[in-house]
């Protein structure tokens, strides 16, 4: 069987020794020394100036909402994760779909501007598949109307954008440290900003609002992650160069060798170090994509239909036109990459893609 995905573990020993340390402190949660190192570590290898690690990438978008205390009305892409949209209703918050461009499949920037309304507080934009969404252009629309952003970063590990991190974009950017993303903690997540004032009301936040044993600072929530997940992620993290460096020799030999297939794939934003961490692929018609996927199962591969159903269509949403996210999430699919993929299983998913097609 050929999953999309298998989560990436590292050789057991080295979990276990960091697991023997925690019996020794028998200090097993509340900001603990794995956590802090595991935070030290990422905002080296990341090279972003702070980092608040927290218990997964929907806790992430919770805290950056309330943070940023934003109400009405928020701009977001159809095209994401259901925590995308959902972290802003649970916020209370009104989510305002702006409709995707058909390469890049993120918010299309052009038509922010016409959905800005008084009641908007901010854009919140996914950056699909670990590509940058056009954050030059989302920035200045946003300085140009007082608005705040938030990029769902939840794909990007190792995504860089004009030599920089993608993660030290916008107000806040968030991310998820989940099994099935490229580098994980097997739950967990982060936020991301420059700005001090809000890692500290973050940091606050994350933790009850503690502020010393006996004093609370604001409202807060249990958004702390521990040191069992801090382990995972400092054994994965040695790892990290080299589950990228495999990523990205799988993507480019299967675009290689997929030259014949009759689809589309994403165009990735310029100036952008890519990460390699999916690869979704257009099929022509709904239709196709079915009659492929069947076809595929019954090889048993098993690719995933991300993200389908597209957001603006949920039951729980206000009606919104998205005609491009609409089409693209009927038609996309993408394909399986992992760390254990061999060659040979590469070869079979191209080689049942091509009969599938011609099928
Ligand atoms: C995975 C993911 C999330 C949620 O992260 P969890 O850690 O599973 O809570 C949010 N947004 C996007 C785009 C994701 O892919």
């Amino acid at each position: 069987m050929i999953p999309v995905t298998k989560p990436f573990l590292p050789p057991v020993e080295e979990y276990e020794s960091y697991i023997r340390d925690i019996w020794q402190r028998q200090w097993l949660t509340n900001n603990g020394p794995l956590v802090n190192e595991l935070e030290l570590k990422l905002k080296v290898y990341l090279e972003v100036p702070h980092l608040l690690y927290v218990a997964n990438g929907t806790i992430a978008l919770q805290l950056a909402i309330r943070a940023l205390e934003l109400r009405g009305q928020i701009i977001t892409t159809p095209f994401s994760f259901i925590a995308t949209t959902s972290s802003a209703m649970w916020e209370n918050c009104k989510p305002v779909f702006v409709d995707i461009n058909p390469g890049t499949l993120n918010i299309d920037a052009e038509k922010i501007e016409e959905a800005i309304t008084p009641e908007t507080s901010a854009i919140l934009a996914t950056h699909v598949f670990g590509n940058p969404c056009d954050i030059l252009a989302i920035d200045e629309i946003a300085k140009k109307h007082n608005l705040k952003v938030i990029y769902d970063a939840s794909h990007c590990f190792g995504t860089r954008y004009h030599g920089r991190s993608v993660y030290s974009y916008g107000d806040i950017s968030t991310t998820s440290f989940h099994a099935t993303k490229i580098f994980h903690t097997v739950e967990g997540g982060a936020v991301f900003t420059n700005d001090p004032e809000l890692l500290r009301k973050m940091a606050y936040m994350r933790n009850f609002g503690f502020d010393g044993p006996e004093n609370f600072a604001c409202v807060g929530i249990n958004g702390k992650n521990s040191e069992f997940h801090a382990a995972m992620g400092l054994a994965n993290l040695k790892y990290a160069d080299e589950i990228l460096a495999k990523r990205k020799e799988l993507y480019l030999y299967y675009i290689e060798n997929l030259e014949r297939l009759d689809k589309q794939c994403q165009v990735i934003q310029k100036n952008t170090t890519y990460n390699y961490a999916y690869l979704p692929i257009l099929l022509p018609t709904e239709d196709q994509i079915r009659k492929i996927e069947l076809y595929l199962n019954a090889n048993l591969i098993y690719p995933r239909r991300y993200f389908f159903p597209s957001l603006h269509t949920l039951n729980f949403v206000d009606k919104y036109d998205c005609p491009v996210s609409l089409c693209v999430s009927k038609r996309v699919m993408c394909l399986p990459m992992h760390h254990k993929l061999t060659s040979e299983e590469v070869n079979f998913v191209i080689r049942i893609l091509y009969r599938a097609q011609n099928y």
